[in-house]
């Protein structure tokens, strides 16, 4: 997966006539963390998982980026997924760096009190990399608002009161309102941004959602309310579909009362990976990474793909979407959201200050569409697609913080001033 994140980087680093010392640099992570984490099962047999941070770069302020628990978890998943965050939060330009980390693990093998053990002791493992100023967690696959008041609960009990170490918490317990929509929220204005540009509005069009957790699932419910027509829905269980648009109030109601969407009586059930090639104007994959790629990249109807997972296309299935000119806006971009959200969480932890709920959402707003612009502006005016785009901007910004920092600024080729 890290190969496929640094195959976009290099489109840009081309782009931007990059040499190979710099994209060594960008490249590179700067720290990278594995730990062992022992626990005692429910049962109290001993039990042993990997855990994982990778700090990719932290040029524009402290790093951050989520915790996936997942039996796929690794090294190679956290330091693309660290370096995803860097270019994100340059792309939405909030004073971040980027990192990520997790577990390699089966949650739904797990009871929570052994979640719990798994996550404090990984927590109490990682302590002295992570902090309010240094590296700042939040919620990613698996993880939720819970598991973050345990990782608050656990870092405060080392370092004394500390809201402000992760985001994503629980709004009883200094969590921000409208954080666990945020990322769903802000694909939203990144698709309307992007229909824009066609003259049309998210009433005109149909939608396909693969994956129907934080982030599908609140997309969903927010483009429907808009009056956006959502035609497939799919995750880990099947898929189901209705040409006349699903009653998302209706699904929602039956994946609380039944955890998926299988079942749901108010569509036709279909094959989960035919979501993503049903007739639809717009797919938004929103549930794990390489859902697209060579072999079904051509089959592919939408005209336009809003990525809210992060890396849902290989660089191959990228190319081809490109290339039969479907519009593809890209992680970096459409799921910037959350961690946008987490930003002001982290704000209101540090002022000790609650905002309401519609400063949180007029401030997401005013971000993510102005990120928009920013990369479709460049996309048009050095005719990249937005991906590319999307990279040359955050490098740029990268770049000229850390080059600052080090009073180099002038030795920076013009492609980057
Ligand atoms: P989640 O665990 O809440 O939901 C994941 C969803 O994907 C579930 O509905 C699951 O059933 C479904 N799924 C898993 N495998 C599938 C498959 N093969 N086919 C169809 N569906 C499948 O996770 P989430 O927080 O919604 O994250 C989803 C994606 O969005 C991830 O790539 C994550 O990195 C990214 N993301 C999340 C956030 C956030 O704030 N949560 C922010 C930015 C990006």
């Amino acid at each position: 997966m890290l190969e496929a994140t640094n195959r976009f980087f290099n489109n840009a680093a081309d782009h931007l006539g990059l040499d190979e010392r710099m994209r060594t640099i960008l490249t590179t992570p700067r720290r990278v963390v594995r730990v062992e984490i022992v626990t005692e099962s429910d049962s109290g047999e001993l039990m042993h998982h990997l855990g994982f941070r990778v700090q990719h770069n932290q040029a524009r302020g402290p790093m951050k980026g989520g915790l996936r628990f997942h039996p796929d978890m690794d090294e190679d998943h956290a330091a693309s997924l660290a370096s995803l965050m860097t270019w994100k939060t340059a792309v939405v330009d909030i004073p971040y760096g980027g990192a990520k980390g997790g577990i390699n693990c089966d949650p739904s093998k797990l009871s929570q009190a052994e979640l719990h053990r798994i996550t404090t002791t990984f927590v109490s493992l990682i302590r002295e990399i992570i902090g309010p100023t240094l590296d700042i967690p939040a919620p990613d696959v698996n993880t939720n608002a819970t598991v973050m008041a345990w990782i608050m609960d656990e870092y405060s009990k080392y370092y004394g009161f500390s809201p402000g170490v992760v985001t994503g918490k629980p709004v009883d317990l200094f969590g921000s309102l409208g954080r666990e929509e945020a990322t769903g929220r802000g694909v939203m204005y990144a698709l309307e941004e992007c229909l824009k540009e066609s003259d049309r509005t998210l009433s005109d069009v149909t939608v396909a959602i693969q994956g129907f957790g934080n982030v599908g699932s609140h997309a969903a419910r927010l483009i429907h309310q808009q009056g956006g027509s959502i035609v497939a829905v799919s995750d880990i269980s099947g898929g189901i579909r209705n040409e006349k648009g699903l009653d998302i109030p209706a699904l929602l109601e039956w994946v609380a009362n039944h955890k998926v969407v299988e079942g749901f009586p108010g569509g036709e059930s279909i094959e989960g990976a035919d979501v993503l090639t049903c007739s639809c104007d717009v797919l938004i994959p929103a549930a794990l990474e390489n859902a697209i790629t060579a072999d079904n990249a051509p089959a592919v109807q939408a005209g336009i793909v809003v990525e809210a997972a992060n890396g849902p296309l290989t660089p191959e299935a990228h190319r081809i979407l490109v290339d039969r000119n479907i519009t593809v806006v890209p992680d970096i971009l459409a799921n910037a959201g959350g961690v946008t959200v987490s930003y002001f969480e982290w704000s209101q932890n540090i002022q000790q200050f609650q905002w309401e709920e519609a400063r949180v959402i007029e401030e997401l707003e005013k971000k993510m569409r102005r990120a928009y612009q920013a990369v479709a502006a460049l996309a048009r005016d050095e005719r990249l697609d937005l991906r590319t785009a999307a990279f040359v901007l955050a490098i740029k910004r990268v770049v000229r913080a850390a080059s600052t920092r080090q009073a180099v600024g002038h030795l920076l080729p013009d492609s980057l001033k």
